[in-house]
């Protein structure tokens, strides 16, 4: 891999290589700044060169895929720079931004249902059969696990201090390729390192199949992916986290350390303190910072949402 500062063929030799940093004592991959801002441009760009590699897909094709929104903007991304079409499906109801993003790279944006993604998968598939037309299928994919296991992965633990082994990976699930890919990663250096995924309160589809909407967009799509069933014997425990915890503690990363990301990311860091509460023997945590803040502006850091905090304060 390129570093950043040699000369690129194109935006998307940029992507990886990101910071590992240490808050409250966890592991941190700022994945939210990969070009088009989440840890979605690895998978994007793994599984459409795979795809042409194996001669899925032609110039001229059209990609559709069905996403929450920080696939789609990737794709969109990948799509721009190597002249495919793009068809990104999404729910109705997450953060406009998205939306916004995958059309300024050019892409089409075709909204099915509302805010979870279980229709616009089964309308992205059923055009995925189309001729011209190229799924990915994040959610179901073996590719998507394949570029955790063998990039995101070893690239964490090559950062991690001399000596150092992770003893547990914390992760919220979308398509569960991150907490399962870079997981089978951190089991062939320690065996027994500790699987946590995460899912929102309002929204425990992992722990009892419950579905409600919450505000930590990108996981908890409202259907158990079939990477998570496949792969589930691998995962210790799933916990929970509210969304509103998860927002605050979005809005202290950026205050406190700088870090503009999404809630995810906050949700990610609350999960990954509470395991080391309830194990303190798991020493070495390990999460992810998934998305960036600026696709989350007009819900939580619009001027009328920090008028509406002022009003609760007073
Ligand atoms: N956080 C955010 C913001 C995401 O967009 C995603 C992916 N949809 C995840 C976490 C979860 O990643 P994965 O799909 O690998 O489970």
């Amino acid at each position: 891999m390129k570093s950043r500062g040699e000369l690129s063929g194109s935006i998307l030799d940029a992507i990886g290589d990101t910071p590992l940093v240490e808050i409250e004592g966890i592991f941190c991959k700022l994945e939210y700044l990969n070009p088009s801002g989440s840890v979605k441009a690895r998978i994007a760009k793994y599984m459409v060169e795979r795809a042409e590699r194996e001669g899925l897909i032609r110039p001229g094709d059209t990609i559709v895929e069905a996403t929450s929104g920080n696939t789609g903007n990737a794709l969109s991304m990948v799509a721009a720079v190597k002249g495919y079409r793009m068809l990104v499906v999404m729910p109705e109801g997450l953060s406009g931004e998205r939306v916004a993003i995958s059309r300024a790279f050019g892409a089409d944006v075709l909204h099915v249902g509302h805010f979870h993604v279980d229709e616009a998968l089964a309308k992205a598939k059923e055009l995925g059969r189309k001729e011209g037309y190229f799924c990915p299928s994040q959610f179901e994919s073996e590719w998507n696990v394949e570029e955790n296991r063998t990039w995101l992965g070893p690239e964490i633990l090559s950062q991690l201090p001399e000596g150092v082994v992770p003893d547990a990976l914390v992760m919220g699930v979308g398509t569960g390729g991150t907490l399962v890919g870079v997981g089978q990663a951190f089991r062939e250096v320690n065996p027994d390192v500790k699987l946590f995924a995460m899912e929102p309160s309002e929204s425990k589809t992992l722990l009892c199949g419950e579905i409600g909407e919450h505000l930590i967009e990108g996981i908890s799509d409202g259907f158990v992916p079939g990477i998570f069933e496949r792969h589930e014997s691998l995962v210790d425990t799933t916990l929970s986290v509210e969304s509103e915890e998860a927002v605050e503690a979005m809005r202290w990363l950026a205050k406190r350390h700088g870090l503009f990301v999404g809630p995810s990311s906050g949700a990610n860091l609350i999960a990954a303190g509470r395991v080391r509460e309830m194990y303190p023997d798991l020493e070495n945590v390990v999460t992810l910072f998934c998305d960036e803040g600026e696709k989350y502006i007009q819900d939580h850091f619009s001027e009328e949402v920090r008028a509406l905090e002022a009003e609760n304060f007073t």
